[in-house]
């Protein structure tokens, strides 16, 4: 392994660089819901990597799926080319969809997903002669990843604060939650209608012949695990619909599972037009992300004045047959280890694991749902995130990994989870926020 001191000459972390690079943490080995570091330590992955390794780490299944894939053919082109694996996954993806969600794209991340499927939507709108139609509307902590597309319409300002070349014409809906109502509080908060009405608002504002879609996270994850309230998302659809304009769910860390279903989408039962995912698509074992689109905004494109004829895009490693082996192999065991009936059984244990943590000092906010949970922490004065990032460095010290930002903590440990392994994430967290305190 590489000596510590060595990291400066060849690894660029940039998100939480110098805290990094102050204090560098490494893992070397995965197995199961462990990681190993280079010293030997094991440590608890209570994050699942980053929302990602839902079937758990190393597993065999997908190994000897990539291993007989590239015997097969390594690699093969989608620009006018196609490979039958692709087609075969993308139908097992649209047999196990929701609604008439039906047809996929392939690419390689979840901001590769995000930035695709805004390109969608307002080629879609073209294609049916709704040309003006170029809003697209957020949702302020909405987390889409980091390309010039998913930054715009995602609503961390501090994520975009570098960059002035962002998507024109963008708005963003108020965020979904009202901590001094909801906190401690199990089950969904209750204020979704209103909330969403929000949007009639900015439809108000902007007449709804320039918007195009509307992009959330069903359950806003990466920003701190904000669970939507209640009738939220079924109202934001009843009212997209009304106008003409498109709703995205980004299901990057909602689908395959997390929440205890396949997707947010039945979840919730609320059907997108369009439907972003990465992560669990592969089980991260190698990238993968994708765009599924129901029917009309597939035939909309296709059949349009414009057609998709006219948009360019794809990707060098659109539907890689790696990773569509991997994606294929990683379905089998959701399907023969039934993970997402386990995240379902397993989420009443959960929530009372993360909940027993509201005695711990300095917690003033727990959320969860499915087998997630994000958990806030008070902030120091004039010191925020140093708290958070205190119970991240301790929980790692005790044997844990979380996932830390700001004074907000997250986890989402792999569906594999035992129950036992959910009281050691606990108590090691509970731990860890003692000592930060
Ligand atoms: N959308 C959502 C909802 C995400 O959580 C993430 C990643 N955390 C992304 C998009 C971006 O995915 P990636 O990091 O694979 O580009």
């Amino acid at each position: 392994a590489p000596a510590a001191n060595n990291l400066e000459a060849f690894f660029m972390p940039f998100t939480a660089n110098r805290q990094f690079k102050k204090n560098p943490r490494l893992l070397a080995k995965a197995k199961g819901v462990h990681y190993w570091t280079p010293e030997g330590r094991k440590v608890i992955d209570g994050t699942a990597g980053l929302w990602c390794v839902n079937a758990g780490h190393g597993r065999e299944e997908i190994k000897q799926a990539i291993a007989a894939q590239l015997e097969e053919m390594d690699y093969a082109p989608t620009f006018q080319m196609g490979h039958p694996k692709a087609f075969e996954l993308a139908a097992r993806h649209a047999a196990m969809l929701p609604g008439d969600l039906d047809h996929a794209f392939y690419c390689n991340s979840g901001s590769e997903a995000v930035d695709s499927a805004l390109k969608i939507a307002l080629a879609y709108q073209r294609a049916r002669g709704e040309g003006t139609r170029t809003r697209l509307i957020g949702r302020e902590r909405g987390y889409h990843g980091v390309g010039f597309g998913g930054i715009s319409v995602g609503g961390m300002a501090n994520n975009r604060k570098f960059f002035g070349s962002l998507l024109p014409g963008v708005d963003h809906l108020p965020h979904t939650h009202l901590p001094a109502r909801n906190a401690f509080s199990r089950g969904l908060p209750e204020h979704g209608a209103e909330l969403a009405d929000e949007l009639e608002r900015i439809v108000a504002l902007h007449d709804a012949s320039t918007i195009a879609a509307v992009i959330v996270e069903p359950c806003a994850g990466s920003t701190g695990y904000l669970p939507p309230p209640k009738g939220y998302l079924q109202r934001l659809r009843e009212i997209c619909t009304k106008h003409g304009i498109l709703l995205i769910f980004d299901e990057v860390i909602t689908g395959f599972g997390r929440l205890g279903a396949a997707f947010a989408a039945e979840y919730f039962g609320v059907i997108p037009d369009l439907m972003t995912v990465a992560k669990g698509i592969s089980n991260a074992t190698v990238p993968m992300g994708g765009v599924f689109v129901r029917k009309h905004v597939y035939e909309g494109l296709m059949t349009g004045p414009e057609n998709a004829i006219e948009l360019f895009h794809g990707y060098t490693y659109s539907a890689h047959p790696l990773a569509c082996a991997a994606a294929s192999a990683v379905l089998d065991i959701y399907k023969n280890d039934g993970l997402f009936q386990r995240a379902a059984e397993l989420a009443p244990y959960w929530e009372d694991g993360v909940h027993s943590l509201k005695s711990a000092p300095g917690v003033t906010d727990i959320r969860n749902l499915g087998l997630a949970a994000g958990i806030d922490l008070e902030s120091k004065p004039g010191a925020v995130g140093a708290r958070g990032y205190a119970a991240f460095v301790k929980a790692f010290e005790l044997g844990l990994l979380v996932r830390q930002s700001a004074d907000t903590l997250a986890m989402s440990p792999p569906l594999i989870v035992e129950k036992n392994q959910i009281d050691e994430i606990i108590d090691i967290f509970g731990k860890a926020i003692k000592q930060a305190a």
